[in-house]
C-alpha cells in the first residue's frame, strides 16, 4: 500500500500539502523529519506533520528526497508546536520556525571539518631511525605523532613542525600514516577552563526543599515505558499549566530570597537526574546568561565529564548548528540556555529548571508570542517530568497558581550566610526637590561619601525603561492617571496630550500640578548617563563605570566591567537592569535606586508588580559579604505598595494587595 505524508512547507502558512513517499525512502520518513517536496517548479524544504496510509488529495506528487538519516523534530516538539500554534493563535509554521533553529531548518550549514593525521600502525624504533637517515621532514611528522599519541590537525603539523601536504602525502603512501576529515566543534566556550567545584552541603530549609523535589524526581515513570506519540491537540482542550491531574504531577514553585540557595539546589537536582541515566534544562533569563551563570553549571559538571550545551541569542550560526547537535546526539545532557532552550532537542528529560520565572524576557515579544515558562511547564507536563520554576519574587500568576494547589509552592526564607536582608530606605524626593537637589539626595550622598573612605562599593541602579513619558509632580508626588483604567497616561508631545494606552482616554497636559497646583509637574526621568556624570562631579577622585545596553556594545565589555569591578578597580558603578541580577560582589555594601519612580508608573498593569521584584532584586545586590548591606530608595511616591512592601521585604504583602 502506498504511503502518504502529509507536510508543511516552510514559510507557507498552516496548510499542510500531502506527498507519495516513494519506494526508495520507504521506512526512512516519519513525523518530524526534515524533506523536499516539489512544489510547481520548484524543490522547497518542508516538515512532515502525518504519515497517513492514504489520501484523497489528487495529483499527488512523490517526495524529492529527505534530509538526514532520522527525523530532526522529536514527535513531541511537532506537538508543542501545534500546541504553540493553536494557544498562541498563530500558523502553525510560525510555531514550527520557533522550535527548530533557523540555522538547522535551513540545512545548509554543516559541521566544521579539518584533516587531521593519525598513524597508520605502530612504528618500531628501527624504522624511525631509517626514516630519520632518508627523509628527515617525514621522520619529524612521524616522531611528532609518535609522541603525542593521538590524531594531530594537518594544520598544527605545518604550524609547528613545518610539515607541508606533500610530506604527509608521501608518509600516507607509505603507509605510515593515515588521514581524515573530522568535524571540529565551533565551542562557544572553548579555551575556557573550568575548575571542578564540588556539591555543597545543604542546609536544612535547602534539605527541606531539596528531598520534595528528590520526591518528585524519583517518581516519575520510567522513561522507556513513557509513550510519546503525537497526538494533536485540540482548541481549549490543554492549557499551559493543567495537564492532566489524576498523576499527581505538580510544577514546583520554589520560591527563595535572593542569595537562598536556589541555585545551588538545582545544581544537585540535576545531578539526580542524570545519575537516573537523565537529561536536564535550566533556562535563565537572556541578561542573566552571563560567563559567571554558564561557568558554575560547567565547573559543577565537568569532573564527571558531562557536557553542558549553551543556548542564547548571541552564538555564531556555526556555533548554534554545533551545539545544536551536541543536544540531538546525545553527547550534551544538559541544556542551560534562555527562552528557546525550552524547544531543544534532548531526549529522556528528567527535569526543566526555570531560574527567574517571574522575568519579562521569557515571552517573546514576535510572533510566535509564546511564554518560555508556560512552555516549559507544558514541555515538563507532556514529557511527565518535574518542572522547578524559581523566584525570589515569584510572578503573581505563579503566586496564585501555588495558592490555590495547582502548584507545589516550597519556600527558602533565610539566605545561606545567615545574612540579614538588606536595611532598605526609602527617601522622599519631594523633600529633596525643595531643597533643590535633583538626582542624588544628601542622605544617599553621604552614604556614598562613607563607603568610599571606608574602600566599600556602591551600585547606582536606574531603570531607563519608561524614559519621561509619564508626568510626576516634584512636590507632592501625583501621577497623572487613567480614570477609567488606573495607570499612567502616557504624554504625547506632537498631539500635547495626556493619552491612556489602555481605553484611548484623552486628556489635556495640565500646566501645574492638578493636586496641590504646582507648576513644577514635569516628565520623570533622567538616564544613567546624566547619573554617571553627577556622580562624577560630586566624588572627583572616585572610579565610576556605566554598564548599561549603550556601553556594552562588544561582547567582552561586560566581562571586563564585572571583573574589574570585582577585584576592586571600580568604586561606583551605574547600571540598568544589567546589574540587578543573580551577581554576587561581597564587598558590595550599598545600593542606591536613584528613581523608583521610573518603572512604577509606566501605562502598564504589571507596572508595580515589576517594581517589587527589581526593587527586591537589586536589594538582594547589598550586604553579600561580611558586612550588612544598606539600600536607598528614592522616590516622588515613597508610599506606594510596591515600595513599601520591598522595603519589608514582604512578598505574601505585596501580592495580596496585588491579585486584586
Ligand atoms: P540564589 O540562587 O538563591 O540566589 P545561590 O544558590 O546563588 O542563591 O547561593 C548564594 C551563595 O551561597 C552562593 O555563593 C553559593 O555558592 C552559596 N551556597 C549555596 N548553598 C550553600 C550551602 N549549602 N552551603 C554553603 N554555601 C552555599
Ligand atoms: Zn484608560
Amino acid at each position: 500500500m502506498a504511503q502518504f505524508a502529509r507536510v508543511l512547507v516552510d514559510q507557507s502558512g498552516s496548510h499542510a500539502f500531502d506527498y507519495e513517499i516513494p519506494p526508495q525512502l520507504d521506512g526512512k520518513i516519519a513525523v518530524g523529519s526534515r524533506v523536499r517536496v516539489p512544489v510547481r517548479t520548484r524543490t522547497l524544504l518542508a516538515t512532515v506533520i502525518e504519515v497517513l496510509g492514504e489520501t484523497d488529495a489528487r495529483g499527488v506528487r512523490p517526495i524529492t528526497e529527505v534530509v538526514g538519516t532520522r527525523p530532526i523534530l522529536s514527535p513531541l516538539l511537532v506537538r508543542l508546536a501545534h500546541w504553540i500554534a493553536d494557544y498562541y493563535c498563530c500558523e502553525l509554521e510560525a510555531a514550527m520556525r520557533a522550535v527548530l533553529p533557523q540555522v538547522i531548518r535551513k540545512g545548509d550549514t554543516g559541521f566544521k571539518t579539518q584533516m587531521f593525521v593519525r598513524l597508520a600502525r605502530e612504528i618500531g624504533d628501527s624504522e624511525l631511525a631509517d626514516l630519520e637517515r632518508k627523509a628527515v621532514k617525514q621522520w619529524a611528522v612521524v616522531d611528532f605523532l609518535k609522541s603525542s599519541g593521538e590524531a594531530i590537525p594537518a594544520a598544527q603539523l605545518l604550524k609547528e613542525i613545518g610539515a607541508t601536504h606533500q610530506v604527509i602525502g608521501a608518509l600516507e603512501r607509505k603507509g605510515f600514516v593515515v588521514t581524515s576529515d573530522d568535524a571540529v566543534q565551533r565551542d562557544p566556550h572553548a579555551g575556557d577552563t573550568f575548575l571542578h567545584a564540588p556539591q555543597l552541603v545543604l542546609n536544612d530549609e535547602q534539605t527541606a526543599a531539596f528531598d520534595e523535589i528528590a520526591k518528585a524526581i524519583g517518581s516519575q515513570a520510567s522513561s522507556l515505558t513513557r509513550p510519546i506519540g503525537f497526538q494533536p491537540v485540540e482548541a481549549g482542550q490543554q492549557q499551559a499549566g493543567s495537564p492532566p491531574s489524576e498523576t499527581g504531577w505538580k510544577p514546583i514553585l520554589l520560591h527563595g530570597v535572593t542569595g537562598s540557595g536556589k541555585t545551588e539546589i538545582y545544581l544537585q537536582a540535576i545531578q539526580l537526574v542524570l545519575d537516573r541515566g537523565q537529561t536536564a534544562i535550566m533556562l535563565v533569563p537572556e541578561i542573566s546568561l552571563t560567563p559567571q551563570t554558564v561557568e558554575r553549571l560547567k565547573s559543577r559538571f565537568s569532573a564527571a565529564q558531562e557536557t553542558v550545551a549553551v543556548l542564547h541569542s548571541h552564538l555564531s550560526e556555526g556555533e548554534r548548528h554545533d551545539e545544536w547537535h551536541k543536544i540531538a546526539d546525545g553527547r550534551a545532557r544538559i541544556v542551560i540556555g534562555a527562552r528557546s532552550a525550552i524547544f531543544a532537542p534532548l531526549e529522556n528529560l528528567g527535569l526543566i529548571v526555570v531560574d527567574e520565572e517571574h522575568e519579562n524576557s521569557y515571552k517573546q515579544e514576535e510572533t510566535p508570542r509564546y511564554h518560555g515558562r508556560d512552555i516549559a511547564v507544558l514541555r515538563a507536563s507532556f514529557e511527565n517530568c518535574p518542572v522547578i520554576l524559581g523566584s525570589a519574587t515569584p510572578s503573581l500568576e505563579s503566586f496564585r497558581n501555588a495558592q490555590t494547589g495547582k502548584y507545589q509552592l516550597l519556600k527558602l526564607t533565610q539566605r545561606v550566610d545567615s545574612q540579614k536582608m538588606p536595611l532598605i530606605r526609602v527617601i522622599d524626593m519631594r523633600m529633596e526637590a525643595r531643597k533643590g537637589t535633583a538626582l542624588i539626595s544628601g542622605k544617599l550622598r553621604q552614604a556614598i561619601e562613607a563607603r568610599l573612605a571606608k574602600k566599600e562599593q556602591t551600585i547606582l541602579f536606574l531603570n531607563r525603561r519608561g524614559f519621561s513619558t509619564s508626568l510626576i509632580c516634584h512636590v507632592c508626588g501625583h501621577v497623572c492617571q487613567c480614570p477609567n483604567c488606573s495607570i499612567s497616561l502616557t504624554f504625547h508631545r506632537a498631539a500635547d496630550r495626556l493619552v491612556c494606552h489602555i481605553c484611548g482616554h484623552r486628556g489635556v497636559t495640565p500646566k501645574k500640578c492638578p493636586e496641590c497646583k504646582d507648576p513644577g509637574i514635569r516628565y520623570a526621568g533622567a538616564g544613567t548617563e546624566k547619573v554617571e556624570e553627577a556622580v562624577s562631579k560630586i566624588f572627583p577622585k572616585a572610579v565610576v563605570k556605566r554598564m548599561d545596553a549603550d556601553t556594552m556594545t562588544r561582547k567582552e565589555s561586560y566581562r571586563e566591567t564585572l571583573g574589574a569591578f570585582r577585584t576592586g578597580k571600580i568604586d561606583i558603578l551605574v547600571g540598568t537592569q544589567m546589574i540587578a541580577k543573580g551577581l554576587h560582589f561581597p564587598n558590595v555594601t550599598l545600593v542606591g535606586i536613584v528613581n523608583a519612580d521610573l518603572g512604577l508608573h509606566l501605562p502598564d498593569f504589571r507596572a508595580g508588580e515589576r517594581t517589587f521584584q527589581l526593587l527586591t532584586q537589586v536589594a538582594g545586590r547589598a550586604g553579600r559579604g561580611d558586612v550588612e548591606g544598606e539600600v536607598f530608595v528614592q522616590s516622588f511616591t515613597p508610599h506606594h505598595p510596591a515600595i513599601q512592601f520591598a522595603r519589608h521585604h514582604d512578598c505574601d504583602g505585596f501580592w495580596e494587595q496585588e491579585i486584586e
